[in-house]
């Protein structure tokens, strides 16, 4: 039976121009890693960075299924380093699964290690708990919780809204798990704010800009569950909006304005970007028709494919091509029993729509499907999607985008092997290197 060792290293060795970092870092973030006790963080009051959650579970196990992992949270994230394979530093977010190959450890010198299949493959690195985290806002709630860094550090996770209305089996994405892992949280007794108050965003960002001396973070995201009808008496641009406008108002130009949010009509994208927005993240998701309405139907049905790519082009007028950056799920094309049977047709697929978009100057980004366990595809796909597609996946994006003229989409943080801190896929390790 072939190994994960002998799967990595062969696909290392076809495809030598793919950075070796970015194949590993694929296969951590498909299948997740498992955790000895010894790597756990000591929650909020360690020295390591826990686990924020900030907005899917990203696990291969429900909370109670984690054993020892639900009570001492994993690390939000790991730096791999060295090892057989020679790693240059790459950040890799943290996906738990305790049956995964990959497991990081202490090695019989007590250093902190990544084995795969038992055998050591790189050095680990963990995040410092951020000064910013030792401090809690006036009403008690930490900073973890209303403003989360990930990237390391780079990128403030604003997900001001933690359920979606688009809700229950008919509108669901069928790979997300935002609802149920609002719901795991509020059963495990962890805070997690449904909505959070302007006020209470404000005030953890003031204890940001005041901690973070390094100026790390660059950048902040505001995202959360969709809106079909109203949140607070107001519909998503203007809800999303304002809590930029009054973080523009506070903090003018501090960090990199972005949200994540439906393709909304012209004159709601335009309000976005009138509250300071800067980019503009309206998710496609997958590009395959006929996969975009069967895993899609809130999407479709509120919204209906065609039109949310009419929007997406749209947009590029509001805040120019170069900001709008649409994001997909790469990996469920594969998904049984609807996606493609061969990395060939998914990698077609998948590409023709990168055309679609670079060829307008537009340059969509990915996060690697985590075939999280209560969502309909992830249970049906506990094993995510073959490496080979995610390698070739990286291989394809990086020629589209040469095709294109194109280079690494603005608020992403530096690029290159090395030099990435990008974290939920390797599509920033792939590409060449860049400052920021
Ligand atoms: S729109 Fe889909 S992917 Fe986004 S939060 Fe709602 S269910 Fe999840």
């Amino acid at each position: 039976m072939t190994s994960r060792t002998d799967l990595v290293e062969e696909l290392m060795g076809r495809f030598p121009h793919v950075p070796r970092e970015s194949v590993l870092k694929e296969d951590l973030l498909r299948g997740g890693l498992a955790f000895d006790d010894a790597a756990l963080t000591d929650n909020e009051h360690g020295d390591v960075k826990p686990k924020s959650y900030f907005i899917f579970s990203f696990d291969h196990r429900t909370l109670p299924e984690l054993g020892t992992a639900a009570l001492r949270r994993p690390p939000e994230e790991i730096v791999l380093t060295g090892g057989p394979y020679e790693l240059r530093r790459t950040v890799v977010s943290v996906r738990t699964n305790p049956s995964s190959p990959y497991r990081v450890g202490t090695d019989s010198d007590g250093r902190l290690r990544l084995f795969l299949d038992g055998r050591p493959i790189a050095d680990v690195g963990l995040p410092p708990m951020p000064a910013y985290y030792r401090h809690t806002l006036a009403n008690g709630k930490s900073v973890m919780e209303v403003a989360p860094t990930i990237q390391w550090g780079y990128l403030i996770y604003l997900t001001a809204f933690r359920v979606c209305q688009y809700f229950g089996a008919k509108e669901e994405c069928q790979y997300c798990d935002i609802n149920h892992n609002w719901r795991q949280h509020k059963q495990a007794g962890r805070p997690y704010t449904g909505v959070k108050p302007v006020d209470e965003v404000l005030e953890a960002l003031e204890i940001i800009n005041r901690h973070d001396v390094d100026r790390a973070s660059q950048a902040y995201t505001l995202t959360g569950g969709s809106i079909t009808s109203q949140v607070n008496g107001l519909a998503e641009a203007d809800f999303y909006g304002r809590y930029a406008q009054a973080i523009e108002e506070r903090f003018p130009g501090r960090w990199i304005g972005k949200v994540v949010a439906q393709a909304l009509p012209r004159a709601d994208v335009q309000r976005f970007h009138d509250y300071g927005i800067r980019i503009y993240h309206p998710n496609y998701e997958v590009w395959d028709k006929r996969l975009f309405e069967l895993y899609c139907p809130g999407k479709e049905r509120y919204v209906g494919r065609e039109e949310w790519h009419r929007r997406i082009l749209d947009s590029a007028e509001v805040f120019g091509p170069r900001n709008v950056i649409p994001n997909f799920v790469a990996g469920v094309e594969m998904a049984a029993p609807h996606g493609f049977t061969s990395v060939d047709e998914a990698i077609a697929s998948t590409t023709e729509g990168l055309d679609y978009f670079m060829s307008r100057g537009i340059t969509p980004r990915f996060t690697t499907w985590c075939p999280e366990p209560t969502t309909p595809l992830g249970r049906t796909n506990p094993q995510g999607a073959p490496l080979e597609y995610h390698v070739r996946l990286l291989e394809a994006y990086r020629a589209t985008m040469d095709a294109h003229g194109l280079s690494s989409p603005p608020g992403y943080g530096p690029a290159g092997p090395g030099r990435a801190v990008f974290s939920v896929s390797s599509f920033m390790d792939t590409l060449p290197s860049t400052d920021s």
